[in-house]
């Protein structure tokens, strides 16, 4: 399945203006996904990541987050929400896993924590589509993202946004972005345990 297809046929199809709830890791993935769907949504950017090792590292990357949101112009309006930290979430549900290799099933676990509570953010504030900007990642499951999304969706009634940004450059686009905005690019996904790969 080629998501960055699925995507393109979405947007086509798109019957006028609708609200995103976009799942963001970052500032330097976020970039490349707010300068793309910012031309078809409103956006509002949730930034919950309980995977985060520290309460220092979380702040310095929503901040990054902010800084990037507040410098950049966009077409539609864009907002940031952030869930506050609470590392004992992610703990807590990837108990067992601890020595799992990264892009193993200790991931996958961390994907659908974010992705679930995502869901039921934007069931609860009305959003029209939801994704994450997780897919851009070269280091992540693309195909497993997308299907817990479609999961999901189905439990949740919320319109799911395929997505595999790095496709088509995105990537690349995002590091470009995030040279160009000085932006902070952290060298382990997040977690103790990918800390401990590096
Ligand atoms: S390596 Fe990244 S995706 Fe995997 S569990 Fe850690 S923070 Fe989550």
């Amino acid at each position: 399945m080629n998501y960055q297809i699925v995507l393109e046929n979405t947007l086509k199809n798109l019957n006028g203006k609708k609200t995103l709830l976009l799942h963001a890791c970052c500032a330097p993935c976020s970039s490349y996904v707010i300068e793309y769907l910012s031309n078809y949504f409103d956006i509002t950017i949730l930034f919950y990541n309980p995977n985060i090792d520290t309460l220092e590292e979380y702040n310095k990357r929503l901040q990054e987050l902010l800084k990037f949101v507040k410098c950049f112009k966009t077409k539609n309006p864009v907002k940031v929400v952030s869930l506050g930290y609470n590392n004992q979430d992610y703990l807590d549900i990837i108990e067992g896993l601890e020595q799992e290799k990264e892009g193993g099933s200790r991931c996958f676990k961390c994907y659908r924590l974010r992705l679930e509570k995502s869901f039921i953010y934007a069931k609860k504030h009305n959003f029209d589509f939801i994704t994450t900007t997780l897919t851009i990642s070269p280091f992540k499951n693309s195909k497993i993202i997308n299907e817990i999304g479609a999961e999901l969706e189905n439990i949740y009634h919320v319109n799911y946004l395929y997505s595999d940004f790095k496709k088509k450059e995105g990537y690349k686009r995002s590091i470009v972005l995030s040279h160009e905005y000085n932006l902070y690019r952290q060298d382990y996904c997040g977690c103790k345990f990918s800390k401990r790969e590096n």
